[in-house]
């Protein structure tokens, strides 16, 4: 698979979900940073790094940083490139989310402007009722 752009790994670092001395990627590949002054367990650090002689884990000279998307983990710069499907589907349809965005903040701001106008119209009929004025009530 292709690898996700930096644009794309850029978008993920700022919505990052996650980061830190150590996350696991939705491959399995665990990424840790022994060296990052991190607080680890009793036998966290060599558990760590006898999975990286197995070849399971490795070590990054940087902060750790994840993305979940869909239910899933994805290490920011992992090899698998798990993240540059959802890339790739987010740009196909780039067209399409910025019209249901549009239509959908159109429908939230028009139900926006109905709750201002009832609530002045509240605010409106407590103010009378509080200076003891009293209306007909014929409409
Ligand atoms: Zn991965």
């Amino acid at each position: 698979m292709k690898e996700p752009s930096e644009e794309f790994n850029r978008a993920c670092e700022e919505y990052m979900t996650s980061g830190g001395s150590r996350r696991t990627c939705e491959c399995g590949m665990t990424f840790y940073n022994p060296d990052g002054g991190w607080d680890w367990n009793e036998g966290e650090l060599e558990e760590l790094q006898a999975k990286e002689e197995r070849g399971e884990a490795t070590s990054v000279g940087y902060t750790v940083t994840a993305m979940s998307i869909d239910g899933k983990e994805f290490v920011i710069g992992c090899p698998c490139n798990g993240l540059r499907q959802y890339e790739d589907f987010i740009w196909a349809y780039r067209e399409l989310s910025a019209l249901y965005i549009r239509n959908r903040a159109k429908t939230q701001l028009d139900e926006a402007h109905r709750n201002m106008e009832t609530s002045e119209l509240l605010l409106s009929e407590l103010h009378d009722l509080d200076e003891g004025e009293t209306e007909d009530g014929d409409d």
